[in-house]
């Protein structure tokens, strides 16, 4: 086989069958293999892509017995991924599949590239909120990891077996696919593409979720953020042990305790505050160590269909 295309589903039941089509439509040329993975859908995601493999059993179909989201739907992808090239595609057609045979095209033209990934054009219809976190996220994440991380760099990429056996390498459970897709290497280049506004069902990815999603990426890829907390720390101190010695001076000078007595206590929740947050941080890496030390499976397969 000379294409594998993951397809991570989380309730998209009414895209399931335009995505097959779409995807049939796109790639006439090419011999490929579809897998889609339903990530614990709820609605009727799994009736629909049993449809699917009842005519046309090409296709790989896992069920999982839960959400375990998105990444590990494109680890399970990976691992039964059987081809020279391997693709991800988000399955409610916001990602185009005439992409795919741009991509593949590209490989097969630049034989040194091991990578393509897919950037969006300028996006139109996105949350301000989204936006200007995602700008946000990118300056902070470049500035304290150790690898360069492309704005706007999509999951939206078809990769070699290299990129592919590397990345199954890496098995743990936190998983941030951008993130592990660029720490392994290798020649990546990426091609823009034009996102489509999502027609049926609606993004899984809320303001809460996509936060959560910054912060696995912070904690896994900075390499030392706490390091931060150390300088701020010592340099906060200073300032707090300078600004009492300026108070008590000043209050022998002139006789009596002056209102700075509110800047005092503004200045010792401020500290306060960034304690807190240092603190916060340690536990969110003790969270973190506690799953991967449990070592639990990427996520659990409740049925498979086509896959021997
Ligand atoms: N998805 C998934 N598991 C999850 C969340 C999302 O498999 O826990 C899938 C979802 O069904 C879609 C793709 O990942 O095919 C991208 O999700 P979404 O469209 O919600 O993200 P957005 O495009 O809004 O960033
Ligand atoms: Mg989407």
């Amino acid at each position: 086989m000379k294409l594998s295309i993951i397809v991570p589903m989380l309730n998209e039941a009414e895209n399931v069958s335009k995505m097959y089509a779409q995807i049939k439509h796109s790639l006439k040329k090419v011999k490929y293999e579809i897998i889609f993975v339903n990530d614990g859908s709820v609605d009727n995601t799994e009736i629909e892509l049993n449809k699917i493999y009842n005519v046309d059993n090409s296709v790989k179909i896992i069920h999982f017995s839960r959400n375990f989201g998105k990444d590990a739907a494109i680890y399970a992808g990976m691992e039964v991924a059987n081809s020279e090239y391997t693709a991800i595609i988000d399955g409610d057609m916001q990602q185009h599949p005439k992409y795919l045979m741009e991509m593949y095209n590209y490989l097969e033209k630049n034989k040194v590239c091991d990578q393509v990934c897919m950037v969006p054009a300028k996006r139109k219809n996105m949350s301000i909120i989204k936006r200007i976190g995602g700008k946000l996220f990118y300056k902070l994440i470049n500035h304290i990891s150790g690898i360069k991380f492309r704005e706007d760099a999509s999951d939206f990429r078809m990769f070699r077996n290299n990129v592919k056996k590397a990345v199954l390498s890496l098995k743990e459970s936190n998983r941030f696919s951008k993130g592990l897709f660029n720490w392994v290497g290798f020649n990546t280049n990426s091609l823009i593409y034009q996102i489509e506004p999502r027609k049926y069902g609606k993004t899984k990815f809320n303001f809460k979720r996509s936060l959560n999603y910054a912060l696995i990426g912070i904690i896994d890829y900075a390499e030392n953020p706490l390091n931060i907390f150390t300088k701020t720390g010592a340099f906060i101190s200073l300032l707090g042990v300078g600004g009492l010695l300026y108070l008590i001076i000043k209050s022998i000078i002139i006789g009596h305790i002056y209102h700075e007595i509110f800047i005092a206590l503004a200045v010792i929740l401020i500290l306060f505050g960034i304690n807190l947050l240092g603190i916060s941080f340690i536990c969110l890496y003790l969270a973190r160590m506690q799953t991967e030390i449990k070592k639990r499976p990427i996520y659990i397969i409740k049925e498979t269909k086509g896959i021997k």
